[in-house]
């Protein structure tokens, strides 16, 4: 088995700090400026100095997406913001504008330059002439099959990103006019309204087609290529990428917290076996996804792989509890509430690095030690009694027994 980067997305520093934490190589963020997902682009310059800097700690590292398609006034100021992104220790640039890519390589020549998925990058050709363009890795297009990748792989100069998890767009990636179209959000300059995932009524010749229960959306099952690490691993891809800049701290610590168990596993074992396998993709589950698809790894996804009528993504409830501090004498785990939970109930605790472990939460106190029926009031700070240590920054979530749709 190869190496793999794994790169996880952040939204903020909170969530930057958290995909470190939890073993992520990499982590990609927005910048204020010149970014595509403007809505989850938070960075200030000094929070990305600080991300940087803390990721470094970790030997982790910070790419940062200037993936707009600038227009002529769009540009000012871009030779600065970007001399500025490598004075703040930033790893790479991911950009999809060769006018963004030049500056980048005249003005910034310590930042490597990826070449955005925006590109719909499908072949190794196209990989290699970015190669004679100075860049340093191609983000390929999700449009791939697992065969088309390794042929890609075989013929390429440059490392390739592959996208192994996250929301797919219906539309070919990068080549959607949709949001456009219905807002005037350019999903080209960070204004992707998610015009995809609306409820539409559709209509032949003047007549409703379906009743009002049934309104149409054209979202897409999220992407789960857990499956496919192996194969990805052996063929010498350099990333694999999670997508999700607007999801939660939470999602991004299981996603993470999974994919490097999984990745560490076979990087000594050289495979896991089918069960194992199950078991990796029912913790991937745990996190706030859609129902689950194969992308285009084993070929063009079917009617099955979308979710016509539904946007299926939701908040599970399951994420109870942060872990800020373990009292080793009394044997209690002090807690910062997310979701109400109560005294009985089965649940799981996940910490960087640690395989998750089952337990019963037989108490709650409040600070003062004083016994709670309920623990419903989210950031409030609560203890339960643990045998067992728990690492700071660990989190806890309910054990609930129901079948998701893991393919
Ligand atoms: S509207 Fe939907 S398909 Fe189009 S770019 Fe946005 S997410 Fe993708």
């Amino acid at each position: 088995m190869n190496q793999i980067e794994l790169l996880a997305p952040a939204g903020d520093l909170t969530r930057l700090k958290t995909a470190v934490r939890y073993g992520a190589d990499a982590v990609y963020i927005g910048g204020k400026q010149f970014s595509l997902r403007s809505r989850a682009s938070n960075f200030s310059l000094a929070d990305i100095k600080e991300g940087a800097a803390f990721a470094k700690q970790y030997g982790a590292k910070v790419h940062v997406t200037v993936n707009m398609l600038p227009h002529e006034e769009d540009l000012s100021g871009l030779s600065d913001y970007l001399t500025a992104l490598q004075e703040c220790g930033v790893h790479a640039i991911i950009c999809a504008s060769p006018a963004i890519m030049m500056c980048a390589k005249q003005v910034a020549p310590k930042l490597e330059v990826h070449v955005s998925t925006q590109h719909s990058l499908t072949n190794s050709a196209a990989a290699n002439y970015w190669k004679s363009k100075g860049a340093d890795r191609v983000v390929l297009a999700r449009e791939l099959t697992l065969s088309q990748l390794k042929e890609v792989k075989e013929h390429s100069e440059l490392p390739l990103e592959v996208f192994i998890h996250g929301g797919m767009c219906i539309s070919y990636s990068g080549r959607c006019m949709l949001s456009n179209h219905m807002t005037l959000r350019d999903a080209n300059r960070g204004g992707c309204a998610q015009s995809c995932r609306w409820k539409y009524r559709l209509y032949d010749n003047g007549k409703p087609i379906h009743d009002e229960a049934t309104l149409f959306s054209m979202s897409s099952k999220d992407l789960m290529g857990a499956r496919f690490l192996p194969e990805l691993m052996q063929m010498g891809i350099a990333s694999v990428k999670i997508e999700g800049r607007m999801k939660s701290t939470y999602y991004i610590a299981t996603l993470v917290h999974t994919y490097r168990m999984l990745i560490d596993e076979l990087l000594e074992n050289g495979s896991v076996s089918d069960e194992k396998m199950d078991w990796y993709c029912a913790q991937l589950a745990k996190a706030e996804n859609r129902p689950f698809a194969t992308g285009f790894f084993q070929g063009v996804p079917k009617a099955q792989d979308h979710l016509y009528g539904i946007n299926g993504a939701g908040i599970s409830g399951e994420y109870i509890a942060d872990v800020i501090d373990y009292d080793s004498e009394q044997k209690m785990a002090v807690l910062k509430v997310r979701n109400k939970f109560d005294p009985g109930i089965k649940a799981e605790v996940f910490a960087p690095h640690e395989p998750p472990r089952q337990f019963v939460i037989s108490q709650i106190y409040d600070e003062e030690d004083m016994r709670l029926e309920t623990a419903n009031q989210p950031m409030r700070i609560v203890k339960i009694p643990s045998e067992f240590p728990m690492s700071k920054h660990a989190m806890i979530r309910k054990v609930i027994d129901k079948k998701r749709q893991i393919e």
